[in-house]
């Protein structure tokens, strides 16, 4: 009997790379520096928020748009941290984690046959989302170590048909934030085109060695074509609670919340409860996160040199990148994550699985360092172990 087809968007891709990568790892007890999540649950202050919200308060469907008081929160932090200025009835929404956030703009931005400009390598979920929406991946291609566009670039990318861009800030996998004269460049195109930004900004708070995070709403002339998108996960270092949250003009959230209401309806309360709470924490409580982070890759980026491998600079994120050839590994991205995995004992996600297949080869790989220092020490005798069979050239 000859089965139905399947949509060939799906059908096509395999499991993600983190998903993958962190399977290969609990069965083979490898090191997991994969997938971006911390070693240890992040502010027990927050937790304890969300396991008294869901004894004492209601656990019943939230409103569809949010909790009153986590869109207050939302409005307030984004107020206090990044001098926006957002009423929380009319440009806030919240959802299920960044990622249904990034569905819920692509849906209901974008239609059939419109063009959707992606800077590779780009976070995975991006293209099919994009595809299954009946959209054109319109992909720039952005090289280490600084990773940035051109007006030439955007030139060839941009056309009668583009609708939307999608940026990421701080970046993952790349690390780098956008600078402000970048910006400036993308926004006169986005102006001249009427595209939409999203703004994948989820990892806004960790950014490192004091510098300013600078997302798509404080871009002078992308007030009503810029979607924010972050999340509580990042922010509070709890990465499976997939709280996200969106920021813009009130005609693209009540666009939004039509996608939103159709892809989960709302967020588990106790957790928006929490979140809210967390928001309001005083500014030294993050500083204190991220600057134990920092510490973490100064002690993970010094014991890699010391080794021997090339690293990328790491601006913000979870992660640092090593340079493969730099390193003296002339193997691809993909083959020296197999090994390392098989052969050292450590699983690292290869630079190319964020790049369309077939394209030029990406040798970078990425390593979370949100990780105890016995856990990173370990990562490095490993990873050494890795250089080493894979064989320095
Ligand atoms: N954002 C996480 C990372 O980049 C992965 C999330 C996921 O596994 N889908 O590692």
């Amino acid at each position: 009997m000859t089965l139905p087809p399947l949509n060939p968007v799906y059908a096509g891709l395999g499991t993600t790379i983190f998903t993958t990568m962190s399977a290969m790892a609990a069965e083979t007890g490898a090191l997991n520096l994969g997938q971006g999540f911390p070693e240890t649950d992040g502010f027990p202050e927050v937790r304890e928020a969300a396991a008294k919200a869901l004894i004492d308060r209601s656990n019943q469907y939230a409103p569809m748009k949010g909790q009153a008081a986590l869109l207050e929160a939302v409005a307030e932090f984004y107020g206090r941290t990044q001098g926006l200025s957002l009423d929380p009835a009319r440009n806030v929404l919240i959802t299920s984690g960044a990622t249904e956030a990034l569905a819920a703009a692509v849906f209901s931005l974008i239609s059939p046959g419109d063009e959707v400009i992606v800077f590779e390598p780009h976070y995975d979920a991006y293209a099919p989302l994009i595809e299954r929406a009946g959209g054109v991946v319109v992909r720039v291609r952005l090289s280490p170590p600084d990773w940035r566009f051109t007006e030439a670039q955007l030139t060839e990318a941009f056309s009668r048909r583009t609708r939307m861009v999608m940026v990421t800030t701080p970046n993952n996998p790349t690390t780098r934030l956008i600078p402000t004269e970048d910006w400036a460049l993308l926004a006169r195109f986005c102006i001249e085109h009427q595209a939409y930004v999203v703004s994948d900004e989820v990892w806004e708070q960790v950014v490192f060695d004091g510098a300013t995070h600078k997302g798509v709403l404080n871009v002078p002339g992308l007030e009503t074509l810029g979607v924010k998108i972050g999340s509580a996960g990042k922010l509070f270092a709890l990465t499976g609670w997939k709280v996200g949250f969106v920021c813009a003009h009130e005609r693209l959230v009540s666009q939004m919340a039509k996608a939103h209401q159709f892809l989960t309806f709302s967020t588990p309360p106790m957790l928006q409860s929490a979140v809210a709470f967390g928001l309001g924490l005083p500014k030294s409580r993050f500083v204190e996160e991220v600057a134990a982070l920092q510490r973490s890759r100064e002690r993970w980026r010094a014991g890699l040199e010391a080794e021997g491998f090339r690293t990328l600079p790491s601006e913000g994120t979870y992660f640092l990148n090593i340079d493969l050839p730099g390193s003296g590994i002339a193997l691809e991205g993909e083959s020296f994550a197999r090994r390392a995995l098989k052969e050292a004992g450590v699983a690292v996600i290869p630079l190319d699985a964020f790049c369309a297949p077939g394209g030029d080869s990406l040798p970078v790989v990425r390593l979370c360092f949100a990780k105890s220092d016995a856990t990173l020490d370990r990562g490095i005798e490993r990873l050494t172990v890795a250089r080493r069979l894979c064989g320095i050239v």
